[in-house]
């Protein structure tokens, strides 16, 4: 199958989801995410109409960035763990950075989006199981309480929601009670009103569940396999 016929396909499948949980599937964007994946290839997903991208690391990014630099509208989200000392060159190579975890990085992409003179949209990222080797702030955490309310003194950066990575099953129904949750802590942050935070993406799904997070309110699912491909295993973790 080609890039073009898979992106088609995921299409297909998020239509149907969205349509079976009485949403809009204009409700819910498709990320493509392109970690480990050529510029060949990318530009590939763009020419089948893929504008949102999500990479991993800044490095792999960065080294990839030129070759890309001509597709007009593309918009590129850092969706890996960040490390706080790459919060600068993140800012500078990315729209969006979807996985704000520390106040932090909060505030060194704040600082970094400052010298910049560019606003950066941010998702918090929840590590929703409370796994010990994942990133995220915990859903009932200090951290999570302080991201939120310093958010008004972070005036270049604007946390649109959440995003979350549940543990991985091979069943995409294990997956389900853990997006109710992020959709119900999405909806509680939200009712609060509190100020320079808005909660309008929940971003939700990958390859193998992403059908069962459009159910549970995802408005954007990450897909890297189901359109390109399986991916090598990684040599190194966390660069
Ligand atoms: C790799 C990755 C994805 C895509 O995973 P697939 O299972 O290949 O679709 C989505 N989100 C994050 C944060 C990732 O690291």
């Amino acid at each position: 199958m080609s890039i073009a016929e898979n992106i088609a396909r995921v299409r297909e499948q998020i239509a149907s989801a969205a349509q079976r949980s009485g949403r809009n599937a204009h409700e819910v964007s498709l990320m493509a995410v392109t970690k480990t994946v050529s510029p060949e290839r990318i530009r590939e997903a763009y020419k089948a109409g893929a504008r949102l991208f999500g990479e991993n690391r800044v490095q792999e990014f960065a080294g990839k960035s030129a070759a890309l630099s001509d597709l007009n509208g593309a918009e590129w989200h850092m969706i890996g763990h960040l490390q706080s000392n790459k919060a600068r060159a993140a800012a500078e190579l990315f729209h969006a950075a979807d996985s704000v975890d520390s106040v932090r990085l909060q505030q060194r992409l704040n600082n970094a989006a400052n010298d910049l003179g560019k606003k950066l949209p941010v998702l918090i990222e929840i590590n929703i199981a409370g796994e010990t080797a994942k990133s995220g702030v915990t859903p009932d955490s200090t951290e999570l309480e302080q991201i939120l309310q310093i958010a008004p003194s972070c005036e270049h950066i604007e946390i649109c929601g959440l995003m979350s990575v549940p543990p991985y099953s091979e069943d995409p129904e294990a997956s389900r009670p853990f997006f109710r949750q992020m959709r119900a802590l999405c909806d509680r942050i939200a009712a609060r009103n509190l100020p320079a935070i808005t909660m309008e993406t929940l971003s939700l799904g990958m390859s193998h569940d992403f059908e069962v997070a459009i159910e549970e309110g995802s408005t954007c699912v990450r897909i890297g396999t189901g359109i390109f491909g399986e991916r090598p295993a990684p040599l190194t973790k966390g660069l």
